[in-house]
Protein backbone atom coordinates (compact mmCIF):
# COMPACT_ATOMS: atom_id res chain seq x y z
CA UNK A 1 0.00 0.00 0.00
CA UNK A 2 1.23 3.49 -1.06
CA UNK A 3 1.34 6.08 1.96
CA UNK A 4 0.16 9.43 1.40
CA UNK A 5 2.27 12.30 1.62
CA UNK A 6 0.78 15.69 3.11
CA UNK A 7 2.72 18.39 0.92
CA UNK A 8 2.64 22.42 1.47
CA UNK A 9 0.88 24.33 -0.09
CA UNK A 10 2.64 27.67 -1.47
CA UNK A 11 2.06 30.00 -3.97
CA UNK A 12 -0.60 28.26 -5.38
CA UNK A 13 1.26 24.63 -5.45
CA UNK A 14 1.58 21.06 -3.17
CA UNK A 15 5.44 20.92 -2.83
CA UNK A 16 6.76 17.97 -0.89
CA UNK A 17 10.13 18.21 0.75
CA UNK A 18 14.04 16.14 1.69
CA UNK A 19 12.37 15.82 5.32
CA UNK A 20 8.84 13.67 5.59
CA UNK A 21 8.30 12.67 9.07
CA UNK A 22 5.47 10.25 10.31
CA UNK A 23 1.45 10.69 11.13
CA UNK A 24 0.63 8.22 13.55
CA UNK A 25 -3.07 7.01 15.13
CA UNK A 26 -3.69 7.58 18.24
CA UNK A 27 -5.99 4.84 18.12
CA UNK A 28 -3.49 1.97 17.32
CA UNK A 29 -0.16 3.75 16.71
CA UNK A 30 -0.37 2.73 13.10
CA UNK A 31 0.92 4.79 10.54
CA UNK A 32 -1.46 7.42 8.74
CA UNK A 33 0.21 9.09 6.29
CA UNK A 34 4.25 10.79 6.07
CA UNK A 35 4.25 14.59 6.29
CA UNK A 36 6.25 17.23 4.58
CA UNK A 37 8.23 19.44 6.73
CA UNK A 38 8.39 22.70 5.54
CA UNK A 39 12.37 24.02 5.60
CA UNK A 40 13.42 27.94 6.31
CA UNK A 41 13.41 28.30 2.54
CA UNK A 42 10.09 26.81 2.33
CA UNK A 43 8.81 29.45 4.51
CA UNK A 44 10.52 31.97 3.07
CA UNK A 45 9.09 31.26 0.03
CA UNK A 46 5.86 30.80 1.08
CA UNK A 47 5.93 34.58 2.98
CA UNK A 48 7.58 35.79 -0.01
CA UNK A 49 3.90 34.74 -2.24
CA UNK A 50 2.13 36.07 0.51
CA UNK A 51 3.55 39.33 0.60
CA UNK A 52 3.19 39.75 -3.17
CA UNK A 53 -0.71 38.46 -3.08
CA UNK A 54 -1.34 41.35 -0.41
CA UNK A 55 -0.20 44.00 -2.59
CA UNK A 56 -1.99 42.70 -5.48
CA UNK A 57 -5.19 41.03 -6.34
CA UNK A 58 -6.93 39.99 -3.05
CA UNK A 59 -7.52 42.52 -1.24
CA UNK A 60 -8.34 45.00 -4.19
CA UNK A 61 -10.87 42.08 -5.02
CA UNK A 62 -13.81 43.77 -3.63
CA UNK A 63 -15.32 42.69 -0.53
CA UNK A 64 -18.61 41.03 -1.72
CA UNK A 65 -16.71 39.01 -4.53
CA UNK A 66 -13.74 37.78 -1.21
CA UNK A 67 -17.20 36.38 0.82
CA UNK A 68 -18.47 34.66 -2.15
CA UNK A 69 -15.55 32.76 -2.38
CA UNK A 70 -15.74 32.02 1.61
CA UNK A 71 -18.78 30.82 0.45
CA UNK A 72 -17.38 28.84 -2.16
CA UNK A 73 -14.42 27.05 0.71
CA UNK A 74 -17.71 25.91 2.80
CA UNK A 75 -19.25 24.52 0.40
CA UNK A 76 -15.77 22.71 -0.48
CA UNK A 77 -15.59 21.47 2.02
CA UNK A 78 -19.38 20.25 2.41
CA UNK A 79 -18.81 18.53 -0.82
CA UNK A 80 -16.14 16.67 0.19
CA UNK A 81 -17.57 15.92 3.81
CA UNK A 82 -17.24 12.46 4.30
CA UNK A 83 -13.00 13.01 3.68
CA UNK A 84 -12.54 15.45 6.04
CA UNK A 85 -14.52 13.48 8.88
CA UNK A 86 -12.14 10.67 7.76
CA UNK A 87 -9.09 12.49 7.95
CA UNK A 88 -10.11 14.15 11.47
CA UNK A 89 -10.70 10.87 12.88
CA UNK A 90 -7.62 9.16 11.70
CA UNK A 91 -5.33 12.21 12.92
CA UNK A 92 -6.86 12.40 16.32
CA UNK A 93 -8.79 9.32 17.12
CA UNK A 94 -12.26 11.44 18.07
CA UNK A 95 -15.37 10.07 17.84
CA UNK A 96 -17.11 10.12 14.57
CA UNK A 97 -20.24 11.61 16.15
CA UNK A 98 -18.01 14.61 17.50
CA UNK A 99 -16.04 14.66 13.76
CA UNK A 100 -19.09 14.68 11.97
CA UNK A 101 -21.40 16.40 14.23
CA UNK A 102 -18.70 19.51 15.42
CA UNK A 103 -15.41 19.69 13.93
CA UNK A 104 -16.29 19.59 10.31
CA UNK A 105 -19.91 21.16 10.01
CA UNK A 106 -18.06 23.95 12.48
CA UNK A 107 -15.14 24.05 10.03
CA UNK A 108 -17.31 25.18 7.10
CA UNK A 109 -19.91 26.90 9.06
CA UNK A 110 -16.71 29.82 10.57
CA UNK A 111 -16.25 30.62 6.33
CA UNK A 112 -20.20 30.69 6.16
CA UNK A 113 -20.20 33.11 9.34
CA UNK A 114 -17.31 35.33 8.17
CA UNK A 115 -18.79 35.80 4.95
CA UNK A 116 -22.17 37.44 5.87
CA UNK A 117 -20.29 39.35 9.18
CA UNK A 118 -18.04 41.01 6.86
CA UNK A 119 -21.02 42.26 4.61
CA UNK A 120 -22.55 43.75 7.45
CA UNK A 121 -20.46 45.32 9.73
CA UNK A 122 -19.95 49.17 9.84
CA UNK A 123 -17.16 51.08 11.09
CA UNK A 124 -17.54 54.48 13.33
CA UNK A 125 -18.52 58.07 12.20
CA UNK A 126 -18.11 61.13 14.47
CA UNK A 127 -19.01 64.63 13.20
CA UNK A 128 -17.22 67.43 15.50
CA UNK A 129 -17.70 71.17 15.92
CA UNK A 130 -14.36 73.06 15.05
CA UNK A 131 -14.34 77.16 15.54
CA UNK A 132 -15.24 78.02 12.23
CA UNK A 133 -18.73 76.70 12.53
CA UNK A 134 -17.74 74.37 9.94
CA UNK A 135 -17.27 71.56 11.54
CA UNK A 136 -15.41 67.94 10.30
CA UNK A 137 -16.29 64.92 9.82
CA UNK A 138 -14.28 61.21 10.87
CA UNK A 139 -14.92 58.25 9.57
CA UNK A 140 -13.23 54.71 9.89
CA UNK A 141 -11.94 52.36 7.34
CA UNK A 142 -10.98 49.07 7.70
CA UNK A 143 -8.07 47.94 6.17
CA UNK A 144 -6.00 44.63 5.72
CA UNK A 145 -3.27 44.16 8.19
CA UNK A 146 -0.85 41.87 5.78
CA UNK A 147 0.68 38.75 5.89
CA UNK A 148 -0.50 36.64 9.00
CA UNK A 149 0.73 33.49 10.48
CA UNK A 150 -1.53 31.17 11.46
CA UNK A 151 -0.75 29.02 13.97
CA UNK A 152 -3.07 25.80 15.38
CA UNK A 153 -3.31 23.09 18.19
CA UNK A 154 -4.40 19.60 17.83
CA UNK A 155 -7.32 19.05 19.67
CA UNK A 156 -10.00 21.02 17.47
CA UNK A 157 -7.70 20.65 13.98
CA UNK A 158 -10.03 21.94 11.23
CA UNK A 159 -12.41 23.92 13.56
CA UNK A 160 -9.73 25.96 15.20
CA UNK A 161 -7.74 26.51 12.03
CA UNK A 162 -10.91 27.65 10.21
CA UNK A 163 -11.95 30.12 13.15
CA UNK A 164 -8.80 32.48 12.34
CA UNK A 165 -8.45 31.73 8.58
CA UNK A 166 -12.47 32.63 7.63
CA UNK A 167 -12.08 36.15 9.02
CA UNK A 168 -8.53 37.30 8.07
CA UNK A 169 -9.31 36.14 4.78
CA UNK A 170 -12.85 38.04 4.76
CA UNK A 171 -10.68 41.17 5.95
CA UNK A 172 -8.46 40.71 2.93
CA UNK A 173 -5.31 39.60 4.46
CA UNK A 174 -3.06 36.76 2.99
CA UNK A 175 -1.91 33.81 5.31
CA UNK A 176 0.92 31.72 5.99
CA UNK A 177 -1.29 29.09 7.96
CA UNK A 178 0.52 26.02 10.27
CA UNK A 179 -1.68 23.23 11.54
CA UNK A 180 0.10 21.14 14.41
CA UNK A 181 2.31 18.58 13.32
CA UNK A 182 -0.08 15.83 15.00
CA UNK A 183 -2.97 16.86 12.56
CA UNK A 184 -1.70 17.10 8.96
CA UNK A 185 -5.13 15.62 7.41
CA UNK A 186 -7.98 18.32 7.53
CA UNK A 187 -5.59 21.49 6.87
CA UNK A 188 -4.25 19.41 3.97
CA UNK A 189 -7.60 19.17 2.61
CA UNK A 190 -8.37 22.59 3.15
CA UNK A 191 -5.62 23.91 1.11
CA UNK A 192 -7.28 21.37 -1.66
CA UNK A 193 -10.62 23.19 -1.28
CA UNK A 194 -8.86 26.88 -0.81
CA UNK A 195 -6.96 25.74 -4.17
CA UNK A 196 -10.07 24.59 -6.18
CA UNK A 197 -12.36 27.89 -4.40
CA UNK A 198 -10.60 30.15 -6.87
CA UNK A 199 -8.61 32.15 -4.20
CA UNK A 200 -5.77 33.54 -6.18
CA UNK A 201 -2.30 31.72 -5.46
CA UNK A 202 -0.48 33.58 -2.43
CA UNK A 203 -3.12 34.83 -0.44
CA UNK A 204 -3.46 31.17 1.40
CA UNK A 205 -0.13 28.99 2.25
CA UNK A 206 0.10 25.84 4.56
CA UNK A 207 3.06 24.90 6.17
CA UNK A 208 3.92 21.54 7.92
CA UNK A 209 6.33 21.62 10.46
CA UNK A 210 7.16 21.41 14.19
CA UNK A 211 7.61 24.40 16.15
CA UNK A 212 10.64 25.33 17.97
CA UNK A 213 13.55 24.79 15.64
CA UNK A 214 11.19 24.41 13.00
CA UNK A 215 8.42 25.59 10.54
CA UNK A 216 6.87 27.37 13.09
CA UNK A 217 9.89 29.01 14.91
CA UNK A 218 10.57 30.38 11.57
CA UNK A 219 7.56 31.51 10.62
CA UNK A 220 6.41 33.69 14.03
CA UNK A 221 10.46 35.00 13.61
CA UNK A 222 9.81 35.93 9.97
CA UNK A 223 10.62 39.86 9.76
CA UNK A 224 7.85 40.06 7.15
CA UNK A 225 4.64 38.58 8.70
CA UNK A 226 2.91 41.38 10.49
CA UNK A 227 0.33 39.59 12.74
CA UNK A 228 0.29 36.09 14.36
CA UNK A 229 -2.61 34.60 15.44
CA UNK A 230 -2.01 31.52 17.80
CA UNK A 231 -4.01 28.95 19.90
CA UNK A 232 -2.03 26.79 21.92
CA UNK A 233 0.27 26.28 25.08
CA UNK A 234 0.91 29.44 27.21
CA UNK A 235 4.32 28.06 27.50
CA UNK A 236 4.55 28.12 23.34
CA UNK A 237 2.43 31.79 23.54
CA UNK A 238 5.43 32.98 25.79
CA UNK A 239 8.08 32.04 23.19
CA UNK A 240 5.79 33.12 19.96
CA UNK A 241 5.56 36.93 22.08
CA UNK A 242 9.48 36.76 22.92
CA UNK A 243 10.25 36.08 19.07
CA UNK A 244 7.70 38.42 18.06
CA UNK A 245 8.82 41.42 20.07
CA UNK A 246 11.05 42.27 18.14
CA UNK A 247 9.30 43.77 15.44
CA UNK A 248 6.66 44.73 17.25
CA UNK A 249 3.99 41.92 15.46
CA UNK A 250 0.27 42.14 16.37
CA UNK A 251 -0.60 38.85 18.55
CA UNK A 252 -4.01 37.02 19.09
CA UNK A 253 -3.58 33.83 21.84
CA UNK A 254 -5.98 31.46 22.92
CA UNK A 255 -4.03 29.56 24.92
CA UNK A 256 -4.38 26.75 28.07
CA UNK A 257 -6.63 26.55 31.22
CA UNK A 258 -7.38 25.13 34.21
CA UNK A 259 -11.35 25.69 34.22
CA UNK A 260 -13.43 25.30 37.26
CA UNK A 261 -17.07 23.81 37.53
CA UNK A 262 -19.46 25.42 40.44
CA UNK A 263 -22.32 23.54 41.90
CA UNK A 264 -24.21 24.85 43.92
CA UNK A 265 -26.82 23.71 46.69
CA UNK A 266 -29.56 24.75 44.62
CA UNK A 267 -28.52 23.25 41.57
CA UNK A 268 -30.33 20.80 39.08
CA UNK A 269 -28.57 17.52 40.38
CA UNK A 270 -28.68 15.62 37.18
CA UNK A 271 -28.06 18.82 34.77
CA UNK A 272 -25.03 19.70 36.58
CA UNK A 273 -23.77 15.63 36.29
CA UNK A 274 -25.06 15.58 32.71
CA UNK A 275 -23.07 18.77 32.04
CA UNK A 276 -19.95 17.94 33.76
CA UNK A 277 -20.04 14.62 32.44
CA UNK A 278 -19.33 16.23 29.31
CA UNK A 279 -17.07 19.19 30.56
CA UNK A 280 -15.00 16.95 32.00
CA UNK A 281 -14.44 14.30 29.58
CA UNK A 282 -15.53 15.77 25.60
CA UNK A 283 -12.58 14.91 23.22
CA UNK A 284 -11.33 12.99 25.74
CA UNK A 285 -10.40 16.06 27.82
CA UNK A 286 -8.93 17.84 25.10
CA UNK A 287 -10.63 21.24 24.51
CA UNK A 288 -9.23 24.11 26.01
CA UNK A 289 -12.64 24.87 27.85
CA UNK A 290 -13.11 21.67 29.70
CA UNK A 291 -13.36 21.17 33.09
CA UNK A 292 -10.55 19.95 35.42
CA UNK A 293 -11.58 21.81 38.64
CA UNK A 294 -15.04 20.90 40.15
CA UNK A 295 -16.11 22.45 43.74
CA UNK A 296 -19.31 21.08 44.62
CA UNK A 297 -21.08 21.99 48.05
CA UNK A 298 -20.87 20.26 50.77
CA UNK A 299 -24.12 18.85 51.41
CA UNK A 300 -23.95 17.55 47.82
CA UNK A 301 -20.50 16.31 47.35
CA UNK A 302 -20.55 12.55 48.71
CA UNK A 303 -23.66 11.79 46.23
CA UNK A 304 -22.17 14.29 43.54
CA UNK A 305 -18.85 12.69 43.31
CA UNK A 306 -20.39 8.75 43.97
CA UNK A 307 -22.69 10.12 40.86
CA UNK A 308 -20.34 10.90 38.32
CA UNK A 309 -17.38 7.79 39.23
CA UNK A 310 -20.46 5.66 38.54
CA UNK A 311 -21.42 7.82 34.78
CA UNK A 312 -17.14 8.15 34.20
CA UNK A 313 -17.25 3.87 34.58
CA UNK A 314 -20.00 4.08 31.78
CA UNK A 315 -17.90 5.94 29.08
CA UNK A 316 -17.02 3.79 25.90
CA UNK A 317 -13.39 3.64 24.52
CA UNK A 318 -13.98 1.77 21.53
CA UNK A 319 -13.16 1.72 17.56
CA UNK A 320 -14.35 5.63 16.66
CA UNK A 321 -16.80 4.88 13.83
CA UNK A 322 -19.34 2.76 16.57
CA UNK A 323 -22.30 4.51 17.32
CA UNK A 324 -20.90 3.35 21.08
CA UNK A 325 -17.52 5.22 21.21
CA UNK A 326 -17.82 8.40 23.63
CA UNK A 327 -14.17 8.66 24.83
CA UNK A 328 -11.58 8.36 22.44
CA UNK A 329 -7.47 8.51 22.69
CA UNK A 330 -5.24 11.09 23.81
CA UNK A 331 -3.43 12.59 20.94
CA UNK A 332 0.00 10.79 20.97
CA UNK A 333 2.08 8.54 23.55
CA UNK A 334 4.08 12.01 24.53
CA UNK A 335 0.59 12.95 25.58
CA UNK A 336 -0.02 10.34 26.90
CA UNK A 337 3.02 10.35 28.96
CA UNK A 338 2.61 13.48 30.16
CA UNK A 339 -0.89 12.97 31.58
CA UNK A 340 0.24 9.64 33.10
CA UNK A 341 2.56 11.78 35.09
CA UNK A 342 -0.11 14.50 36.24
CA UNK A 343 -2.01 11.15 37.70
CA UNK A 344 1.29 9.95 39.73
CA UNK A 345 2.08 13.20 40.91
CA UNK A 346 -1.46 13.50 42.55
CA UNK A 347 -1.09 10.34 44.49
CA UNK A 348 2.19 11.28 45.04
CA UNK A 349 0.82 14.37 46.92
CA UNK A 350 -1.94 12.76 48.64
CA UNK A 351 -4.89 12.56 46.05
CA UNK A 352 -7.72 9.90 46.15
CA UNK A 353 -8.07 8.27 42.93
CA UNK A 354 -11.97 7.38 42.70
CA UNK A 355 -11.66 6.50 39.52
CA UNK A 356 -8.95 5.69 36.57
CA UNK A 357 -5.37 6.76 36.83
CA UNK A 358 -4.44 4.29 34.24
CA UNK A 359 -4.17 2.89 30.77
CA UNK A 360 -7.50 0.61 29.74
CA UNK A 361 -6.79 -3.32 28.57
CA UNK A 362 -7.83 -4.13 25.21
CA UNK A 363 -7.02 -7.22 23.36
CA UNK A 364 -6.56 -6.08 19.69
CA UNK A 365 -4.24 -3.50 18.20
CA UNK A 366 -5.46 -0.73 20.72
CA UNK A 367 -3.36 -1.66 22.95
CA UNK A 368 -0.47 0.21 20.65
CA UNK A 369 -2.46 3.11 21.09
CA UNK A 370 -2.53 6.15 23.26
CA UNK A 371 -5.72 5.92 25.56
CA UNK A 372 -5.96 6.61 29.29
CA UNK A 373 -8.75 5.71 31.89
CA UNK A 374 -11.35 8.76 32.62
CA UNK A 375 -10.38 9.48 35.88
CA UNK A 376 -11.34 11.35 39.07
CA UNK A 377 -9.21 12.71 42.51
CA UNK A 378 -10.31 13.79 45.45
CA UNK A 379 -8.76 15.12 48.36
CA UNK A 380 -5.53 17.53 46.97
CA UNK A 381 -5.51 20.95 48.62
CA UNK A 382 -5.54 24.05 46.07
CA UNK A 383 -1.67 23.81 45.86
CA UNK A 384 -0.97 20.96 44.50
CA UNK A 385 0.16 20.19 40.52
CA UNK A 386 -3.32 18.51 39.80
CA UNK A 387 -5.18 21.44 40.62
CA UNK A 388 -2.94 24.16 39.56
CA UNK A 389 -1.39 23.28 36.44
CA UNK A 390 -3.32 22.04 32.81
CA UNK A 391 -3.23 18.57 32.13
CA UNK A 392 -5.45 18.42 29.33
CA UNK A 393 -6.43 14.99 29.56
CA UNK A 394 -9.99 13.27 31.12
CA UNK A 395 -9.41 14.11 34.44
CA UNK A 396 -10.89 16.15 37.36
CA UNK A 397 -10.30 17.16 40.78
CA UNK A 398 -13.75 17.48 43.42
CA UNK A 399 -13.10 19.61 46.06
CA UNK A 400 -16.24 20.35 48.98
CA UNK A 401 -16.77 23.97 49.52
CA UNK A 402 -19.66 25.82 52.20
CA UNK A 403 -19.77 29.24 51.40
CA UNK A 404 -20.18 30.84 48.02
CA UNK A 405 -17.28 33.76 49.06
CA UNK A 406 -14.95 30.93 49.73
CA UNK A 407 -15.41 29.47 46.25
CA UNK A 408 -15.10 32.38 44.22
CA UNK A 409 -11.38 33.46 45.92
CA UNK A 410 -10.70 29.64 45.10
CA UNK A 411 -11.83 29.83 41.89
CA UNK A 412 -9.90 32.74 41.21
CA UNK A 413 -6.88 31.85 42.73
CA UNK A 414 -5.13 30.06 39.91
CA UNK A 415 -2.70 31.33 36.96
CA UNK A 416 -5.45 30.65 33.81
CA UNK A 417 -8.49 32.64 33.74
CA UNK A 418 -10.05 31.11 30.18
CA UNK A 419 -13.55 29.85 31.33
CA UNK A 420 -16.36 29.04 33.72
CA UNK A 421 -19.45 26.86 34.44
CA UNK A 422 -21.85 27.72 37.22
CA UNK A 423 -24.83 25.57 37.92
CA UNK A 424 -27.63 26.88 40.08
CA UNK A 425 -31.18 27.50 39.87
CA UNK A 426 -31.09 30.76 41.49
CA UNK A 427 -30.00 33.15 38.43
CA UNK A 428 -29.20 36.31 40.95
CA UNK A 429 -26.55 33.93 42.21
CA UNK A 430 -25.90 33.17 38.46
CA UNK A 431 -25.12 36.87 37.68
CA UNK A 432 -23.84 37.55 40.51
CA UNK A 433 -21.08 35.08 40.85
CA UNK A 434 -20.30 34.94 37.04
CA UNK A 435 -19.46 38.81 37.32
CA UNK A 436 -16.95 37.99 40.07
CA UNK A 437 -15.42 35.11 37.88
CA UNK A 438 -11.52 36.35 36.66
CA UNK A 439 -12.20 34.34 33.50
CA UNK A 440 -13.06 35.30 30.13
CA UNK A 441 -16.05 32.92 29.51
CA UNK A 442 -18.57 32.04 32.18
CA UNK A 443 -21.40 29.31 31.23
CA UNK A 444 -24.37 29.23 33.79
CA UNK A 445 -26.81 25.73 33.89
CA UNK A 446 -24.79 24.88 30.48
CA UNK A 447 -21.38 24.32 28.97
CA UNK A 448 -19.52 24.89 25.68
CA UNK A 449 -22.67 26.91 23.88
CA UNK A 450 -21.26 29.14 21.54
CA UNK A 451 -23.05 31.73 19.95
CA UNK A 452 -20.38 32.66 17.54
CA UNK A 453 -20.78 36.32 17.73
CA UNK A 454 -20.18 36.50 21.01
CA UNK A 455 -16.30 37.45 22.49
CA UNK A 456 -14.04 34.30 22.92
CA UNK A 457 -11.13 34.58 24.96
CA UNK A 458 -9.20 33.67 28.19
CA UNK A 459 -7.39 36.60 30.91
CA UNK A 460 -4.26 35.66 32.79
CA UNK A 461 -2.15 32.77 31.40
CA UNK A 462 -4.97 31.95 28.86
CA UNK A 463 -4.47 34.38 26.15
CA UNK A 464 -4.39 38.02 25.00
CA UNK A 465 -7.55 39.63 23.03
CA UNK A 466 -10.97 38.53 21.97
CA UNK A 467 -11.89 36.33 18.78
CA UNK A 468 -15.21 35.83 17.83
CA UNK A 469 -17.80 38.01 15.46
CA UNK A 470 -16.37 41.76 15.29
CA UNK A 471 -13.74 41.06 17.65
CA UNK A 472 -12.20 38.63 15.02
CA UNK A 473 -12.82 41.41 12.59
CA UNK A 474 -11.05 43.90 14.77
CA UNK A 475 -8.08 41.87 15.20
CA UNK A 476 -7.68 41.18 11.28
CA UNK A 477 -7.92 44.52 10.19
CA UNK A 478 -6.06 47.83 10.66
CA UNK A 479 -8.82 50.02 11.51
CA UNK A 480 -7.77 53.91 9.98
CA UNK A 481 -9.55 57.46 10.63
CA UNK A 482 -9.89 59.73 8.05
CA UNK A 483 -10.63 63.24 9.38
CA UNK A 484 -12.16 66.20 6.95
CA UNK A 485 -12.22 69.24 7.68
CA UNK A 486 -15.71 70.44 6.06
P1 LIG B 1 1.30 23.64 21.40
O1 LIG B 1 1.54 24.98 21.98
O2 LIG B 1 2.23 22.55 21.74
O3 LIG B 1 1.28 23.71 19.80
C1 LIG B 1 0.38 24.53 19.11
C2 LIG B 1 0.98 24.88 17.76
O4 LIG B 1 2.14 25.70 17.97
C3 LIG B 1 1.44 23.69 16.94
O5 LIG B 1 1.16 23.94 15.59
C4 LIG B 1 2.95 23.67 17.20
O6 LIG B 1 3.70 23.07 16.18
C5 LIG B 1 3.25 25.16 17.27
N1 LIG B 1 4.46 25.51 18.03
C6 LIG B 1 4.98 24.88 19.11
N2 LIG B 1 6.08 25.55 19.54
C7 LIG B 1 6.25 26.62 18.73
C8 LIG B 1 7.21 27.68 18.64
N3 LIG B 1 8.21 27.77 19.51
N4 LIG B 1 7.06 28.61 17.68
C9 LIG B 1 6.03 28.54 16.80
N5 LIG B 1 5.11 27.55 16.80
C10 LIG B 1 5.21 26.60 17.76
O7 LIG B 1 -0.21 23.27 21.79
P2 LIG B 1 -0.96 21.89 21.49
O8 LIG B 1 -0.36 20.86 22.38
O9 LIG B 1 -1.02 21.67 20.03
O10 LIG B 1 -2.45 22.23 21.97
C11 LIG B 1 -2.91 22.06 23.26
C12 LIG B 1 -2.91 23.37 24.02
O11 LIG B 1 -3.70 24.33 23.31
C13 LIG B 1 -3.53 23.29 25.39
O12 LIG B 1 -2.76 24.04 26.29
C14 LIG B 1 -4.91 23.93 25.22
O13 LIG B 1 -5.48 24.48 26.39
C15 LIG B 1 -4.59 24.98 24.21
N6 LIG B 1 -5.80 25.40 23.49
C16 LIG B 1 -6.36 26.61 23.78
C17 LIG B 1 -7.54 27.01 23.14
C18 LIG B 1 -8.19 28.34 23.45
O14 LIG B 1 -9.09 28.73 22.69
N7 LIG B 1 -7.79 29.04 24.50
C19 LIG B 1 -8.14 26.15 22.21
C20 LIG B 1 -7.54 24.92 21.96
C21 LIG B 1 -6.36 24.55 22.60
Amino acid sequence: MTIKIHKNYIAGEFISSDHLFDNINPIDGSLISRVAEADQAMVDKAVLAAVKASSGEWSAISLSERCKILRKIADGIDARFDEFVEAEIADTGKPYKHASKIDIPRGAENFRFFSDLAKTVSTECFEMDTPDGNGALNYAIRKPMGVIAVIAPWNLPLLLLTWKLAPALAMGNCIVAKPSEETPGTATLLAEVIHDAGVPSGVFNLLHGFGPNSTGEYLTKHEDIDAITFTGESATGSEIMRVAAKDVKSLSFELGGKNAAIIFEDADFEAAIEGTMRSVFSNCGQVCLCTERVYVHESLFEKFVLELKKRAETLIENWPEGQSMNLGPLISQEHRKKVLDCFNRAIDEGGKLITGGGVPKFSDTRKAGSWVEPTIFTGLGEETSLLTDEVFGPVCHISPFSAENEVIDTLNSTKYGLAAAIWTKDLQRGHRVSRQLEVGVVWVNTWFLRDLRTPFGGIKLSGIGREGGLHSLDFYSELTNICIKL
